[in-house]
C-alpha cells in the first residue's frame, strides 16, 4: 500500500469498505504526518486528543455493519471558525483564547454523525478577515508549495493541511474567497456553496449576508462527498434553504465519466480577467479555455460590468456587518477579559479587552464598518454598497441566461511571498477581486487547479461559477475538467507539494 496520506478521501473510503485499511491506521498515519510536518507548515491551532479513540469507535461500528456514511472513519480538519465542544474554538483571535464552546456547529455535528474523524482546528486570519492567514492571532501558516509564501486566506490552515497531506479533506468558510483563494494557492479544490446551502449554526459570524461553509480537498469528488454530508436544510439557521439538493457526488461521478464537454456553454467574465493578472495565471487560463473549446464547450465572452465595483462594495458591506457581529466580544460573555488598573468602569474593561484581544486588521474593519453605518453616512456608504450588490446579482443573472457556467482565474496571482502585502491593506484586498462577486451574488463557486505557473512553478486555480442552487453543475463540470487536466499533464496538481514530500 502506498503512503496512506497520499490517498484521496474517496480512496480511503474504498479501502475502509474493503477492509484493506482501518480508520485507526488511517488516522494514525495522518497524526504521524502532522507530527512530522506541522513544525514547518503550521496548519493547526488545536489538535484533537480523541481522534484515535474516535477512529477505533468507527472501526468497531464498521465491523458490526453499522457504517454511517461512505466517509465513515475518514479524518477531517476543521477551520477554527466552527464551534467544537471537544476542542478550543478561537476563530484565530486572542480574544477567544482557550474558549471551548458549549455546542457543536451543525456542520461539525453532521461530520461526526457521518462517522468522520476530526483531527484538529485549522489556522485562519483572525475572524476570517484576510487573504494570507498572516492576520492569525497565533502563528503564520506556510504554503507547502513554497515555505516562503502565504497559503492564502483566511482559510490558509485548511488548505495547507490538505496540500501537505496532514488531512485528506478539510472544512473552510468563505465570505469573500476564503475557501477558493487558499485552494488556488495550494493546488487544492475548494467550494463555496450557494448562500444558504450549508448551515452556519455554530459558525462564528463574519458577515452574515455573505458567509458560507464548504469543503477543501485534493479532488473534486472528495469535495462532493463532504458537501453531501454537510449540506442541506437546518432549522437552526434561518438563512438555510429548505429545498432538497441534488447529490453532489453523483454529479461529480457523471462529470468524471463524461467523454467531453460537448454542449457546455462556458462564459468568460470579462471584468474578472483584468490587466493586472499575473502572466503565468493568464497563460494557464487561456490554455484551459482552449482545452474546453477543443473538448466541445462553447466559449462565450460575457459582461458583468458592475464587478468593477465589487471590491469597494464588499469592503463596506463586510466591515459593516462584521462591526455589528463582533460587538458581542465584550469581555463579559466570552474569552478574554482585561481589567485595567485603578478603578475601571465596565466600559474601561470592554475597551481594554477589545484593544488587547483584537488585532490590527479586525480593528481596522470595525472602525470602517462603524463609520459606514453611522447616522448621516449610512445611505452614502452601506446603502450604495447594497445597491451595487443588487446590480452585480443582476449581471450574473443575465449572464446565466446565455451560459451554463462562468469561469475566471480563482485569483489574479499565485501564492505571494509572506509579508508582501501585510503593510498594504488595499493591495491585500484588491487580490479578492475574482472571488468577491460570487459571495455578493450568493451563487456557488469552485476553485480547482488548472496547472502550474510556468515562471514560479506554483499552482494556478480555475474558478467555476454556477447559478444559485446549481452547485451540482460545478461538480459535474469540475470533475470533467479535472480529468482533462490530468490527461493533458499526466498528474494531478494536488498530488505534488514539493516542500513537504
Ligand atoms: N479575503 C477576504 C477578506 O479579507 C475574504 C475573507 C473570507 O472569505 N472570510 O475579507
Amino acid at each position: 500500500m502506498s503512503d496512506i496520506t497520499a490517498l484521496s478521501a474517496s480512496e480511503l473510503a474504498e479501502s475502509l469498505a474493503s477492509g484493506d485499511l482501518s480508520s485507526a491506521e488511517i488516522t494514525q498515519a495522518h497524526l504521524d504526518r502532522m507530527e512530522a510536518t506541522e513544525g514547518i507548515v503550521g496548519s493547526f491551532l488545536a489538535r484533537s486528543e480523541t481522534a484515535l479513540d474516535t477512529a477505533q469507535h468507527s472501526d468497531a461500528r464498521r465491523k458490526k455493519g453499522e457504517a454511517r456514511s461512505p466517509l465513515e472513519g475518514v479524518p477531517v480538519a476543521i477551520k477554527d471558525v466552527l464551534c467544537t465542544t471537544d476542542m478550543v474554538t478561537t476563530a484565530g483571535s486572542r480574544i477567544l483564547e482557550g474558549w471551548i464552546p458549549p455546542y457543536d456547529a451543525t456542520v461539525v455535528r453532521k461530520l461526526r454523525e457521518a462517522g468522520l474523524v476530526p483531527l484538529g482546528k485549522t489556522n485562519m486570519d483572525e475572524f476570517a478577515m484576510g487573504s494570507s492567514t498572516e492576520h492569525s492571532g497565533y502563528h503564520v501558516t506556510k504554503n507547502p508549495w513554497d515555505l516562503s509564501r502565504a497559503p492564502g486566506g483566511s482559510g490558509g490552515g485548511s488548505a495547507a493541511a490538505v496540500a501537505a497531506r496532514q488531512a485528506p479533506v478539510a472544512i473552510g468558510s468563505d465570505t469573500g474567497g476564503s475557501i477558493r483563494q487558499p485552494a488556488a494557492f495550494t493546488g487544492t479544490v475548494g467550494v463555496k456553496p450557494t448562500y444558504g446551502g450549508v448551515s452556519r449554526y455554530g459558525v462564528i459570524a463574519l458577515a452574515s449576508s455573505l458567509d458560507q461553509v464548504g469543503p477543501v480537498s485534493r479532488t473534486v469528488r472528495d469535495s462532493a462527498l463532504i458537501h453531501d454530508v454537510i449540506g442541506g436544510h437546518d432549522p437552526q439557521d434561518s438563512t438555510s434553504i429548505p429545498t432538497p439538493w441534488a447529490s453532489m457526488t453523483e454529479a461529480a461521478d457523471t462529470g468524471a465519466q463524461a467523454a467531453d464537454l460537448a454542449g457546455l456553454r462556458v462564459g468568460v467574465v470579462k471584468q474578472l480577467v483584468t490587466e493586472g493578472i499575473q502572466p503565468g495565471v493568464k497563460q494557464r487560463f487561456d490554455e484551459a479555455l482552449e482545452l474546453m473549446a477543443a473538448q466541445g464547450a462553447e466559449i462565450i465572452e460575457v459582461d458583468a460590468p458592475h464587478c468593477e465595483y465589487a471590491v469597494a462594495a464588499y469592503y463596506l458591506v463586510l466591515p459593516a456587518e462584521a462591526s455589528s457581529n463582533l460587538a458581542k466580544f465584550d469581555s463579559v460573555r466570552f474569552g478574554l477579559r482585561v481589567t485595567p488598573e485603578g478603578n475601571p468602569t465596565v466600559e474601561d474593561v470592554m475597551a481594554a479587552t477589545r484593544d488587547q484581544g483584537f488585532g490590527d486588521e479586525v480593528k481596522r474593519r470595525i472602525i470602517l464598518g462603524t463609520y459606514a453605518l453611522s447616522a448621516g453616512y449610512y445611505d452614502a456608504y452601506y446603502g450604495s454598497a447594497q445597491k451595487v450588490r443588487t446590480l452585480i446579482q443582476r449581471d450574473f443573472a443575465q449572464a446565466f441566461d446565455k451560459v451554463d457556467v462562468l469561469v475566471s482565474p480563482s485569483a489574479p496571482t499565485t501564492a505571494f511571498p509572506l509579508g508582501a502585502k501585510l503593510d498594504d491593506p488595499l493591495a491585500m484586498w484588491a487580490g479578492d477581486l475574482t472571488t468577491i462577486p460570487v459571495n455578493l451574488a450568493g451563487i456557488p463557486g469552485m476553485s480547482l487547479p488548472m496547472g502550474l505557473d510556468p515562471e514560479d512553478g506554483l499552482p494556478v486555480g480555475l474558478q467555476l461559477m454556477a447559478p444559485a442552487y446549481e452547485d451540482a453543475r460545478l461538480y459535474k463540470a469540475g470533475a470533467t475538467l479535472e480529468r482533462l487536466f490530468f490527461e493533458r499533464d499526466g498528474y494531478l496538481v494536488s498530488s505534488r507539494t514539493p516542500e513537504v514530500v
